[in-house]
């Protein structure tokens, strides 16, 4: 029996999920796979686990696994529920990459779906779990569709061994063919469950113009319009990165702001306080520095995209931290009027923002105020945010782009789905009727693509493949995938694994079909399986499973926990805003160079390139204790910073559990590389990167002066750069490997070393 809270019974009974118990519960005890589909804020999260639980799913030996897409929705959801339950989170628990507060008392477990995947690998009947619930179907990240394909298949065989499961899938979207008329995947259509939510009537405003290039400028206009001339009501404003959402953030609370009951101290609001981030501290008390201890079962397969758009480092990108604080000494900027006679309460919201950060948005805000939140797309569908009655729509999203053939990839602001338009827009009508200020033109919304398409078939599917592989998958054509990738992509991966040594060559045969037809089938090798075992890329899980030689392995994890972290490096390229700050700017560039060509080292160690300065960055960083102060002064990402040192204790016990007897650690104090270690070195991520090799462009192929110290790859008819603020900008080698090419205002090649010529 789960003891509730008053208050607590009396808002579930609000919630539409709750009127349809009886019939999930019946179609789940009759069915071994059940789609349940609910508009965002009917209570799926939060309600349908405690369905199971109170119906016995939990009672014996299985507990009841929920997974989630985005680690916030894991870490928030699994609070909420051990609060609504009455019970301690060493029931409800949850489970992230990097952390989590699971035990061996845990009935109800939230985790994100890489963690999943990985246990699957561990255990692949996933005899711990006795219901397995996948949460945000709609989002089709490649994990949920792989996740779905994996258990359509687990779910049969648990049957067969006497002890069967049940799978939940649930969606906010009633877009759900791709899982229930996909023959391949169930052959019995599993019952879709349809929760009719309370919706309220949602008015919709199309701006008359569609801004091109400052949708938060305007995003800032309409929300000081919305708070000065309307009704009390929650505003929620979609954007499509962190640093927009701060940098707007910051403009709210200029604008709008307030001091009495002001329940923002400058310790809840800036300092970053993860656990990792209190244990440091507590550490650095006690004057001993050492790393936070990481549990090594406490890792998931490569998130790669997991927060994606909070990851690309963009201008203002740390400003989290203290300097928006100040609510109010700041009277005013000349353009912007300061009216504290109506304050506003702003609060940010986004993957990667701390989870106490993040519950805030929960809470009620201070009386006398509004409550205004700035989001990314996670508010779209992973959190319901309470009392909103206005949104303000940019129409944008912050995607990854990757080209097929060439690899190269690049974030891009673009526009969203009708789908997502419309998902948005229902965030204000979910208490009373509301309204949706959309920032572009009905015209243009009329040219948005209806729906999202399916993240795999938009990126290179490796890591997913060498995954499968490690299951055993050997026909990965065959597998039930929800939306199947490309065939190219898949043959792409098949031979990047092959030539990395992960898979087994194929029998050479004659035509050119039958080869292909072979690649797709070759099974994994041993040094696939250890690659696999890393929570990397297979690239880089080859340089760790190489690392053991010559004493490297410290350096090879140091590198390739830096190379799996983006935007590591302050960015010295980006705009000032006044003469000062460009002077300010300038004589930050030089110096930051020179601490950059210091890390660099020189003589051989610059050969290593980027790489080196990474190793030096981490290497000179950890040593003075991995604080903010250091990373602001050296201009590194404090953030960045602190996901290396977890990733590097991670990656330590990783590589210790495939090969105990090098017994690697993490030494806070590490030593440059030797001259000969640096030779290695090269020799090591030569070996991951191997295809991604270029050679410097020949006098006699220079068909264009603009093509001057560029480079060629094979797969692309123009060359690729190296980058200014790269180590190699001055020495130009003639062969070098890349980790990718990204283009922004030119194609630039991203962690550059040099190759021997041979
Ligand atoms: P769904 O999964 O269908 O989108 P949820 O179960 O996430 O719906 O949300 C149901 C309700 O619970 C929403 O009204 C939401 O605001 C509320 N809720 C969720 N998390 C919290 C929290 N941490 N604090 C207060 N209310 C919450
Ligand atoms: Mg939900």
């Amino acid at each position: 029996p789960v003891d509730r809270s008053p208050e607590i019974q009396e808002a579930r009974l609000k919630l539409p999920v709750l009127a349809e118990e009886q019939v999930i519960m019946e179609a789940v005890r009759e069915n071994p796979c059940v789609v349940i589909c609910g508009e965002t804020g009917s209570g799926k999260t939060t309600q349908v686990p405690q369905f199971l639980y109170e119906a016995g799913y939990a009672s014996g030996s299985g507990i009841i696994g929920i997974t989630e897409p985005r680690r916030v929705a894991a870490v928030s959801m699994s609070h909420r529920v051990a609060k609504e339950m009455n019970l301690p989170t060493q029931v409800v628990s949850y489970q992230i990459r990097y952390e989590g507060n699971v035990t061996s008392d845990t009935k109800i477990k939230f985790m994100t779906d890489g963690v999943l995947l990985k246990e699957i690998q561990k255990d692949f009947l996933l005899q711990r779990y006795s219901v397995v619930i996948i949460d945000e179907a709609h989002e089709r990240s490649v994990y949920t569709d792989i996740l779905i394909g994996l258990l359509s298949r687990i779910v049969p065989l648990r049957d067969k061994k006497g002890m069967p499961m049940k799978l939940l899938i649930m969606s906010a979207t009633l877009r759900v063919e791709d899982f229930t008329e996909n023959l391949k995947l169930f052959r019995t259509p599993p019952p879709v469950i349809k929760v009719d939510a309370r919706q309220f009537p949602v008015t919709i405003h199309f701006n008359k113009r569609t801004p091109l290039e400052d949708y938060t400028g305007e995003a800032f206009h309409k929300t000081c319009k919305i708070h000065r001339m309307l009704p009390p009501g929650g505003i929620l404003v979609f954007l499509t990165g962190q640093a927009e959402v701060h940098s707007l953030c910051r403009r709210l609370r200029k604008a709008f702001p307030f001091r009495k009951g002001n329940t923002t101290t400058a310790e809840d609001e800036g300092a970053d306080t993860s656990e990792a981030m209190r244990k440091f501290k507590k550490a650095k008390q006690k004057k001993t520095v050492s790393l936070p201890r990481i549990d090594l079962d406490n890792y998931s397969a490569l998130p790669v995209d997991e927060g994606d758009e909070d990851r690309e480092a963009g201008i203002g990108d740390e400003e989290d931290g203290g300097s928006d604080l100040d609510l109010g000494d700041d009277s005013a900027d000349s353009e912007e009027k300061s009216d504290p006679s109506i304050p506003l309460y702003v609060l940010p919201l986004y993957s990667l923002l701390a989870p106490e950060q993040q519950a805030k948005v929960f809470r009620p805000p201070p009386t006398g105020t509004r409550l205004c939140v700035v989001a990314t797309n996670v508010a779209e569908t992973s959190l319901t945010i309470p009392g909103i009655k206005y949104v303000v729509d940019c129409g944008r999203v912050k995607k990854r782009f990757y080209d097929r053939v060439t690899g190269v990839s690049s974030f891009k602001v673009t526009w969203t789905s009708q789908a997502s338009a419309n998902q948005r827009a229902g965030r204000a009508g979910r208490t009373e009727p509301g309204h949706c200020y959309r920032l572009y033109s009905s015209a243009v919304f009329g040219d948005f693509s209806l729906f999202s398409e399916a993240e795999i078939t938009r990126r290179p599917v490796e890591d997913l493949i060498l995954q499968m592989k490690d299951l055993n998958i050997e026909k990965v054509v065959n597998f039930p995938f929800p939306t199947p990738p490309s065939a190219e992509a898949l043959i792409a991966a098949e031979e990047l694994l092959i030539s990395l040594g992960a898979l087994e060559e194929p029998p050479r045969t004659g035509r050119m079909n039958e080869l292909q037809r072979a690649k797709l089938s070759c099974p994994i090798t041993p040094l696939g399986r250890a690659m696999a075992s890393f929570p990397v890329a297979p690239r880089y899980g080859k340089m760790l499973a190489l690392g053991k030689q010559q004493d490297c392995l410290p350096y090879v994890i140091a590198v390739v926990a830096a190379m799996t972290v983006r935007e590591i490096f302050e960015d010295l390229d980006r705009p000032a805003h006044s003469e000062d700050e460009s002077s300010k700017l300038t004589q930050r560039r030089v110096r930051l160079t020179q601490t950059r060509r210091l890390w660099a080292g020189h003589g051989p160690s610059l050969l290593l390139g980027d790489l080196m300065v990474m190793l030096g960055a981490v290497g000179a960083c950890e040593y003075a204790g991995c604080t903010r102060k250091f990373c602001e002064n050296n201009g590194l990402r404090y953030k960045a910073m602190l996901e290396i040192r977890r990733l590097r204790g991670q990656l330590t016990n990783a590589v210790n559990a495939v090969c105990p007897e090098v017994g690697v650690f993490v030494d806070p104090k590490m030593t440059p590389p030797t001259e000969h270690q640096v030779v290695c070195l090269r020799q090591i991520v030569l070996a991951g990167l191997g295809d991604h090799l270029a050679r410097r462009v020949q006098a006699e192929d220079m068909l264009d002066p603009k093509w001057k110290n560029g480079y060629k790859t094979p797969l692309m008819d123009d060359p690729v750069f190296i980058h200014p603020s790269s180590a190699l900008f001055k020495t130009l080698p003639e062969f070098v490997v890349y980790q990718e090419i990204m283009e922004t205002s030119k194609m630039y090649m991203r962690g550059v070393s040099a190759v021997e010529a041979e």
